[in-house]
């Protein structure tokens, strides 16, 4: 089978051109006589590739120096706790932005440790949109106040950052990480399992202010306190190490493309290529509130579920896989994350198009 469009919500597409330098490499990396795969995370040699990535990181996305970069395991959903655990220490009050799954599940790992509150939900409108919030909504003495920037199940994406005043804000990047640039100062902290945007599966990124750091609760495990993992420079343990190495690469690309200007640019052109031939006709639906779509996730559906199915499996035979909305939601979702060429969604259309003319509605 030749490479398809992969339309996955994660793990998903990696650039062609970082998998041909990986495979490349795969045996010598660069004459050290051994795989990145085998290599001793205390090296000379790893120890350029770690630091290599962060570098590369923090240039591509502005990190400024005040923030530290910890290249984490255990996913988004381990941040779930960590977030708390490290956050939670104040006045043991943290306010919650509900808008899908992931930030609901935050929010319900969230409890086990404090008071919690949702200070606004969606889930009424089954997520089709993101709540807006002002400064006055949130409670002025939370430890943190957590959202979810990008919604992968849903296709939503925050339209705008809420103003939480002196409250840090923490948010779930997972699936818009490198998308388009970002101003890390409006944040506390940021996340991301690296899975869906800037790397294989095993590695979560978090990006936190250092101010935030030193003091996790007592009952933190060592391997969820940020400082531990902060002062030792990620290595507290063995790392995700062929994980980190990929990212290096993937950043590398990134910023052969042009960097978060231009793929911000890239990023709107493919999404809108979608999002204007769904407004301009009438058998698919786009369940979404237009202010709050995702650049990176494009939910639709037809209105019929043997027809959504229809469409998943003749899409399959196309090339276009992975099409199938989460299992919460059904209808159908592309997943057009940074790797994602333009063609590949061009392709979509067309069949899209010739999908809905050889299979008319019979309700
Ligand atoms: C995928 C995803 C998660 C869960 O990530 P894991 O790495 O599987 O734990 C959490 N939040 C968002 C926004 C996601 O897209």
């Amino acid at each position: 089978m030749e490479r398809v469009y992969n339309f996955s919500a994660g793990p998903s597409m990696l650039p062609q051109e970082v998998l041909e330098i990986a495979a490349a490499e795969m045996l010598n990396y660069q004459g050290s006589g051994t795989s990145v795969l085998e290599m001793s995370h205390r090296s000379p040699v790893y120890d350029g590739i770690i630091k290599g990535a962060e570098r590369k990181l923090r240039a591509l996305l502005e990190i400024p120096d005040n923030y530290k970069v910890l290249f984490l395991q255990g996913g988004a959903s381990t941040q779930f706790a960590a977030v708390p655990l490290n956050l939670m220490n104040g006045s043991k009050k943290a306010d919650y932005i509900l808008s899908g799954q992931f930030s609901s599940k935050a929010y319900e790992e969230g409890k086990k440790y404090g008071d919690v509150y949702a200070v606004a939900s969606s889930k009424e409108a089954g997520f089709s949109y993101v709540p807006r919030v002002k400064k006055e909504d949130f409670r002025a003495d939370a430890d943190f106040v957590h959202i979810c920037f990008n919604n992968t199940i849903y296709g939503t994406k925050f339209p705008y950052i809420p103003d939480t005043g002196d409250v840090p804000l923490v948010a779930d990047f997972s699936s818009c990480i490198a998308s388009e640039s970002m101003d890390i100062k409006k944040f506390g902290l940021i996340y991301a399992g690296a899975q869906k945007n800037i790397a294989p599966a095993g590695l979560t990124v978090v990006i936190v202010r250092e101010d935030l750091l030193g003091n996790a609760r007592a009952e933190t495990p060592t391997m969820l306190n940020y400082k531990v993992m902060a002062d030792s420079e990620s290595m507290y343990n063995t790392p995700p190490c062929y994980c980190i190495y990929m990212l290096g690469l993937v950043c590398d690309w990134l910023e052969k493309q042009g960097g978060m200007s231009a793929m911000k640019e890239r990023n709107q052109r493919k999404a809108a290529l979608l999002y204007d031939y769904l407004d301009s006709q009438s058998y698919y639906i786009a369940p979404v509130e237009k202010e709050s779509r995702s650049m990176m996730n494009i939910t639709f559906l037809t209105g019929d579920a043997a027809l959504d199915k229809a469409f998943v499996q003749a899409a399959e035979k196309e090339g276009l896989i992975n099409l199938k909305g989460h299992r919460s939601v059904g209808g159908m979702r592309a997943s057009i994350y940074n790797a994602m060429p333009y063609e590949g969604v061009e392709k979509l259309v067309r069949f899209m198009q010739d999908f809905a003319a050889k299979n008319p509605k019979t309700k």
